[in-house]
């Protein structure tokens, strides 16, 4: 167990500004920033919580972009997760650690080239887009956004008015912004809307039925992709990917996918 001298090294202590509940199991929050905290949209914090034992310790993608003055967090309470449990009693105006350093490699800044930014999330998975999306980085450097974001029932469907916002209007005056798709799909309810698609992300994928929604067609020379959310997702997606000739990026090498685990 760590001392709270090793704790206070480690992280700081930031104060929950403001709890928003999506659903009785969806719940988004914001924190004060660390002093001098950096991040690049797409990265994830580690967040601390005390309880009976010490600290339990969880990673959560930042929401808020790298501008603001504010760290937001997205999350799915775990069924007796021990890190959860915690969050379920926090309320504004309480301690959270958070560690004094950001991690993850899914950013935007991996690839060197492509024209269209296809990012595609299961469940909270949708975080670190919506991150991006709150930074001009991506609107300058891509032609087409395309947000693809898959749940299994339609009150999942967070931060949808935001997105929908922005894919009417891009959120800042550049000279020539990407334009953001939104694709959303259901997989254990009807969804009874054209502009829903029915079923996951990979079945889509096969079907053709996601570039079609997109209007674009994923394609090694033009589409590059970020996957984040079911760790089951990203390896039935990475199989799909690499028999239509697309590679990972790797530290070195250029390639046309990146992706991050969930859980
Ligand atoms: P989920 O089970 O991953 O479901 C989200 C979507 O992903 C569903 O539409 C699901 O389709 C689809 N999906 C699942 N496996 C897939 C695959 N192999 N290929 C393509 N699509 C796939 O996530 P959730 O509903 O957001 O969360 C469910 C539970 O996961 C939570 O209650 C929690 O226990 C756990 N979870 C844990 C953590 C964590 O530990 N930090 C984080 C997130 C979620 P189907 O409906 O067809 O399965």
């Amino acid at each position: 167990m760590l001392t709270d001298q090793k704790i206070a090294e480690k992280a700081s202590t930031e104060k929950v500004l403001h709890l928003h509940w999506w659903s009785d199991k969806l719940l988004s929050f914001t924190t004060t920033r660390p002093p001098g905290y950096s991040f690049v949209a797409g990265q994830y914090a580690r967040l601390g919580v005390r309880d009976a034992s010490g600290v339990v310790w969880r990673a959560y993608s930042m929401i808020s972009a790298p501008a603001q003055d504010f760290l937001e967090f997205y999350g799915v309470l775990v069924p007796g997760g021990l890190f959860t449990t915690q969050l379920k009693s926090l309320h504004a105006g309480d301690g959270i650690l958070i560690e004094k350093q950001s991690y993850g490699f899914m950013t935007p800044d991996r690839f060197s080239d492509g024209e269209d930014l296809w990012m595609l999330a299961t469940g909270t998975g949708i975080g670190p887009y919506i991150s991006m999306l709150r930074d001009p980085y991506v609107w300058g450097k891509f032609r087409n956004l395309i947000l693809v974001h898959c749940v299994r029932h339609r009150n999942e469907f967070a931060y949808h008015d935001e997105l929908a916002g922005y894919a009417r209007t891009p959120p800042f005056a550049l000279p020539s912004p990407a334009r953001l798709k939104l694709v959303r799909a259901l997989t254990r309810e009807a969804t009874g809307d054209p502009n829903l698609l029915q079923g996951r992300i990979t079945s889509l994928l096969e079907s053709g039925a996601l570039e079609q929604a997109a209007g674009q067609p994923l394609h090694e020379r033009t589409s590059r992709i970020m996957m984040c959310g079911n760790p089951e997702m990203i390896e039935d997606m990475r199989a799909l990917l690499h028999r239509r000739g697309l590679r990972p990026v790797r530290r070195a090498l250029p390639g046309h996918f990146v992706t991050e685990n969930y859980w």
